[in-house]
């Protein structure tokens, strides 16, 4: 099957990233959200980073242009059916997914693919709610989507291997890498990755050591790039605390469970950088750690 146009549910930090990349691969793409402001801040943000392509010498003005002009966006998610591949970036809670999936059915064309881009949720579970889970699949986007170069594809038990093949075909027309990973909860990278991030939420809960010394120490000694308290602001701090959660109920097992300073952070609506105020305070001029 081959995709001409694209559906975005969501235009949060991921929905934005999402629409660019498919934009400039030459792909028609239909952004949707709930609020307008979403709408108007994503093509604000895809401008900017296209912007920096640009000025990169990664991109042409041209190309630019192009790109933008592919862009529409809608406050109707029905608007949406008449796309070839509907990618659901939306807010990590089962609900509201469920609820975007029941809402488009009736408008979908026999033929569209569903995805979502969650990084935790059973797909297998979702696509069940829907008439086709044979055409439902996890297409997880790594943040930030123009810059990362995994895509995971998740296979729900139902997945057909056509649609397997379409979206591997897609993920090759974006230029980037994909990777298989069963439907299981989290997945591949976040499966490995949250649990490190949760540990560091627990090492400074504990008071082993400050914001300050717990990223300087992987950083300067595990060499990654960013520390973990740091990329934890980056991801989210609602969606870390929300794919702990579907670790810890999913596998059953304490060593998943969330810090109580994770959830605490979520509480005070400090989510990290989305909101200025995470584990460090962005609403200065350098970052400054809250602990
Ligand atoms: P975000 O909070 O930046 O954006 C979510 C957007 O969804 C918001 O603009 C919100 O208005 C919109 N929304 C909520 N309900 C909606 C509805 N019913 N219909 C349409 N739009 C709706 O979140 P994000 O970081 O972009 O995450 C989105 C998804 O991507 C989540 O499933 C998350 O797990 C996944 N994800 C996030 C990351 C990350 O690093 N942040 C990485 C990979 C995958």
């Amino acid at each position: 099957m081959t995709v001409q146009s694209v559906g975005v549910v969501g235009a949060g930090q991921m929905g934005n990233g999402i629409a660019h990349v498919f934009a400039l691969a030459g792909y028609d793409v239909l952004l949707n959200d709930i609020a307008q402001t979403s709408l108007d801040k994503a093509l604000a943000s895809i401008d900017r980073n296209i912007e920096r392509q640009v000025s990169r010498g990664k991109v042409t003005a041209d190309e630019k242009a192009a790109a933008l002009s592919r862009i529409r966006t809608t406050l109707k998610l029905a608007d949406l059916g008449a796309t070839d591949l509907i990618i659901e970036a939306a807010t990590e809670r089962e609900t509201v997914k469920q609820a975007i999936f029941e809402d488009l059915l009736p408008h979908l064309k026999p033929h569209t693919i569903l995805t979502s881009n969650t990084s935790s949720i059973s797909i297998t579970r979702l696509a069940s709610r829907t008439d086709r889970p044979e055409k439902f699949m996890g297409f997880h986007f790594m943040n930030p989507v123009p810059v990362m170069q995994l895509v995971e594809l998740i296979r729900g038990i139902a997945t057909d291997q056509e649609t397997w093949d379409t979206l591997h075909d897609v993920v090759r027309k974006l230029g980037k890498t994909a990777a298989s990973a069963e439907d299981f909860p989290a997945f591949i990278v976040n499966r490995i990755l949250m649990p490190m991030i949760n540990e560091a939420v627990y090492t400074l809960y504990e008071g082993v050591g400050s914001v300050k010394s717990i990223d300087e120490s992987l950083k300067l000694g595990a060499n990654h790039p960013m520390g973990p308290l740091e990329l934890a602001d980056f991801i989210g701090l609602d969606t870390c605390l929300a794919i702990m959660n579907v670790l810890h109920d999913g596998l059953a097992d304490t060593k998943y469970r969330p810090c109580p300073l994770l959830t605490k952070y979520v509480e005070a609506g400090w989510l990290g950088r989305k909101t200025q105020r995470g584990f460090y305070d962005y609403r200065g001029e350098v970052p400054l750690p809250t602990r």
